[in-house]
């Protein structure tokens, strides 16, 4: 930028010099008299001595008329007065050198001086400068020597030689300028197209900046030896959760860059970059990048490469879109199918393996209680499948129930009667705090699921030897049912989304306990239904208490869905 400055002040520099308006008349008309003060010395001083008879003082005027016209080229306004009038001064400048010819006849060192006036007027006014010269010369210079003097063959010579070559200097002044003037035009020209042409290319590389940041994917540009030559402000993002301790901006860096599984760390020659740079183009090459579970990406990278206009290879273009939800869902998908297939694996195996036994052993005495293990399994199967059914209905909206005036403490009981036995057989111990009768607006079978997950959970999620204590009471609002135990508690995190379908909390997992994470969705859908709500309370360790509480029967709204977590 700053040579082409430069470069652009030289040019205007030399165009006041050259071919500018702003030239000063009163500089070539000064130096017109300096050559014409010089000519004079020199004369006087005797070394060119005089020819001819001084018939009267040409020299004299000539000097005169010299040095006013100096000191009108210095004082005039010019800018005023029309521009030919700039013009007068060489062509009286020619007409001081014809005063001097006729004082002194054949002062041909003087006749020289006419090139300062030709060239002036050539400079001045081009071609018709020209023109005005060669007349000029003829009539002012040329001519009168000849009518006053005789026409010695000289004088006839220099009548026309003189205004010929004086015209044709100022020609070759006049075409020369108008040239420089044209190549100087069709420079500026060019100099403006280019200054065009480079605000739009600024324009457009700052509107393919913003479209660049504006995407949503990484973007990555490498040179051909695999220098990172750009990069997008999204894929800074990904570099620096894979790289937090900083990039050296070449392919092939190893990071906290993964493989699909998420845990393998790729090699040099796995790593997308690196295998960009050697010129491999590819699509969805699935990675992770960053080691935090919270904020780790999953990104699909898909590379191309760039050739040169000789099509050897010069770079190439890498694309990271975030895929990190697809993933996941990948995930729980799988998760899900495993979960899935584990639960309706165990309790077949048993039913299969009780049927083949007894069809083996037939009816023998220990008949009764292997028809009761395979009864509980396939009890356990239809509940999961059940689930299964009702949470796939929960996706199309709320679960509808049809309340009816019942005794809610009568469903506790029954339940509690059902529940019973496993609680036993858990070893754990069980205590019931339930009213006589408790009248309530309620669907008798969804409530009596509600007591059945919430009892089983309790079995579940307590080890041997503690404690499960379900209350029923009647209160202010309507009716509270709790259902605590002493079990392996709930931490805080889980809490929040303990009732999101397939949600299973990390320590029911870690140890293994079987679920796949629905019943308590199903609890929430159901106490929803009925316009009340369930809250939790829990001490990882120490146990937990689902606390669900229902409107009194005039108070139940349609549908009032409400969680509050406590
Ligand atoms: P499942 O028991 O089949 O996993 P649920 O929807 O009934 O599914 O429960 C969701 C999760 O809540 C369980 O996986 C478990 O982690 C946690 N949970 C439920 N009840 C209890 C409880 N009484 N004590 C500890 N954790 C529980």
């Amino acid at each position: 930028m700053g040579t082409r400055d430069a470069r652009a002040r030289s040019i205007s520099a030399g165009r006041m010099l050259l071919l500018g308006d702003e030239l000063h008349p009163g500089v070539p008309q000064t130096a017109f008299l300096a050559l014409y003060v010089v000519d004079t010395a020199l004369r006087s001083s005797g070394i060119a001595g005089l020819t001819g008879p001084a018939v009267w003082s040409g020299r004299g005027v000539g000097a005169v008329l010299v040095v006013a016209l100096t000191a009108a080229a210095w004082l005039l306004p010019w800018r005023l007065l029309p521009p030919w009038a700039v013009g007068a001064l060489p062509v009286l400048d020619l007409a001081a050198i014809g005063l001097v010819r006729l004082d002194q006849v054949g002062a041909a060192s003087t006749a020289l001086l006419a090139a300062v006036p030709a060239v002036w007027l050539g400079r001045h006014a081009g071609r018709g400068g020209a023109a005005v010269v060669g007349l000029t010369t003829f009539l002012l210079v040329g001519l009168p020597p000849v009518l006053l003097l005789g026409s010695d063959g000289e004088l006839l010579a220099r009548m026309v030689l003189l205004p010929v070559v004086a015209a044709w200097a100022a020609l070759v002044v006049a075409v020369g300028l108008e040239r420089a003037g044209m190549a100087f035009a069709e420079m500026e020209r060019q100099r403006e197209e280019l200054g065009r042409a480079m605000v739009s290319a600024d324009h457009h590389r700052r509107i393919a900046a913003a479209i660049l940041d504006t995407v949503d994917v990484g973007l990555v540009l490498l040179d051909g030896d695999g220098a990172y030559q750009t990069m997008n402000r999204r894929h800074l993002d990904f570099m620096h959760l894979a790289y937090p301790d900083g990039h050296a901006g070449r392919a092939g860096q190893l990071g906290l860059v993964f493989g699909p599984d998420g845990t393998t760390r790729l090699t040099r020659e796995e790593m997308p970059t690196w295998r960009a740079s050697r010129g491999e183009e590819f699509d969805d090459c699935r990675i992770w990048v960053g080691e935090d579970p919270a904020t780790r990406r999953a990104l699909s990278v898909s590379a191309r490469a760039v050739h040169d206009q000789a099509g050897a290879f010069a770079g190439a273009a890498l694309a990271y879109k975030d895929v990190t939800d697809f993933m996941l869902a990948l995930r729980s998908k799988d998760d899900f199918v495993a979960a899935v297939s584990h639960e309706l694996r165990t309790p077949l195996t048993s039913v299969v393996g009780y049927v083949d036994l007894l069809r083996e052993e037939g009816w023998t005495s220990d008949a009764p209680a292997q028809l009761d293990v395979v009864a509980r399994n396939a009890d356990r199967l239809a509940r999961l499948v059940s689930d299964l059914l009702e949470s796939a209905k929960l996706e199309q909206g709320p679960m509808p129930v049809s309340r009816e005036p019942a005794d809610l403490a009568v469903v506790v009981r029954e339940r509690l009667a059902a529940v019973a036995p496993s609680v036993a057989a858990a070893g754990l111990e069980l205590d019931v705090d339930v009213p006589d009768s408790l009248p309530a607006s309620v669907d008798v079978r969804r409530m009596g699921q509600v007591v059945d997950n919430l009892l089983s959970n309790a079995v579940k999620y307590t080890p041997t030897g503690g404690r499960v204590t379900l209350t029923l009471t009647e209160t202010a609002e309507g009716a509270e049912l709790a259902v605590a135990d002493t079990g392996i508690g709930i931490s805080a995190l889980d809490l929040e989304q303990l009732f999101t379908r397939f949600y299973r909390a990390r320590e029911a997992e870690r140890r293994a306990i079987q679920g796949i994470g629905l019943g308590l969705s199903i609890v929430r859908a159901i106490v929803d239904g009925h316009g009340g709500r369930i809250e939790v309370e829990s001490e990882p360790g120490r146990g937990s208490v689902f606390r669900v509480v229902l409107p009194a029967p005039e108070q139940a709204p349609e549908h009032a869905p409400q969680l509050r977590l406590v």
